[in-house]
């Protein structure tokens, strides 16, 4: 059976890029993370795309709100309102994952947008068109340089898609996810829970660029673990070595009015939080379940002085609690379509 094309372009591109050139360009894409978080440190209200996929209510506006995992804390690698090793690995393991699988979608294309200096300076450059097996493929951009922001009935919203791409003259995106190999393994044989966490994510990503005018149609969530297949499992036999899983999300119109009924919720929500009423989180019995186990927020308070995810007041500064300013940045011109 024929697989999706990007899986053919990941898989050809990380076969013949150099090493080296894969590590630089991960290392670079790391450090660029920097830039995101001093704009997400901001204390300008702003609806993201992984906000909407958040689960719980109070979560997602807690973080809406700007609320740390505890009062103060700055650290990210938080659960439970601890540090934990193992949110440090999920990060890294996701921005390292992502500088590679980038590096490896620009040496396919036929051309790609890079960005040089501080980032404000961008050229485009030949790809070494790899990609022989399918259309051709230009790269338009890549998170966390290229940027959708817009606003929309008294909400802003922010978004880094990991890639823009044009492809037989369309435009689309890639959503790049490096879960555990468990989970990908769990993809591969049923979407249904892949679809649930990330398909929110990316429909606010299309809705976010096709209200700057770009005509985006679908969004690729490209899931890929850092072991390959074994060698001599089916997989392998079959020609694969990469473990990799494709969903794709084509844009409906429908999806306009989903996001914006989230986002009128959230405003509402935030709305009331200023009036001192807040969305109830899950009942404390869910305290070590998902998604309370994953939480960066403890659902309950502890005797070692934590602060529970249900006590707000003590994350509330006046910054806080002062209505949404209007986007500080203009709109970025759309790219040219060129095919
Ligand atoms: S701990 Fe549970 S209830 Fe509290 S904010 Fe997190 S997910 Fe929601």
């Amino acid at each position: 059976m024929r697989s999706h094309w990007l899986t053919d372009v990941l898989e050809q591109g990380l076969r013949e890029v150099p090493t080296e050139t894969l590590q630089d360009m991960a290392a670079r894409h790391v450090l660029s993370k920097d830039f995101t978080r001093v704009e997400a440190d901001g204390r300008v209200k702003r609806i993201s795309p992984t906000l909407l996929s958040n689960e719980c209510r109070l979560a997602r506006l807690k973080r809406y709100r700007g609320h740390a995992s505890q009062p103060g804390e700055t650290r990210r690698n938080m659960r439970q309102g601890r540090p934990s090793a193992s949110s440090s690995i999920h990060f890294i393991r996701g921005y390292f994952g992502e500088g590679m699988v980038t590096a490896a979608l620009k040496a396919c294309a036929e051309t790609y947008v890079d960005f040089v200096g501080d980032g404000t300076e961008q050229v485009t450059r030949a790809g070494q068109g790899l990609g022989t097996l399918w259309p051709a493929y230009d790269v338009l951009g890549v998170s966390p340089t290229m940027k959708f922001e817009c606003q929309v009935q008294g909400a802003n919203y922010l978004a880094y898609p990991d890639v823009v791409l044009l492809r037989e003259g369309e435009m689309e995106l890639a959503q790049l996810k490096c879960p555990s190999v468990f989970a990908i393994n769990r993809y591969r044989n049923d979407t249904t829970d892949l679809r649930r966490r990330y398909e929110p994510q990316a429909i606010a990503e299309m809705f976010i660029g096709r209200q700057m005018g770009l005509p985006i149609v679908r969004n690729h969530i490209l899931a890929y673990s850092f072991e390959g297949f074994v060698p001599g499992s089916a997989e392998a036999k079959g020609g694969l070595e990469v473990n990799v899983v494709v969903e794709t999300v084509e844009w409906r119109e429908d999806m306009e009015q989903w996001v914006l009924s989230q986002a009128e919720e959230i405003l509402e929500d935030d709305r009331n939080a200023d009036a001192g009423r807040w969305v109830p989180g899950y009942p404390q019995e869910n305290a070590n379940k998902w998604p309370c186990s994953y939480c960066s927020h403890p659902r309950v308070p502890s005797d070692t002085g934590m602060v529970g995810c249900e006590e707000n007041e003590k994350w509330e500064t006046p910054s806080t609690s002062s209505p949404s300013p209007a986007p500080m940045r203009t709109l970025a011109p759309p790219p040219q379509l060129r095919r």
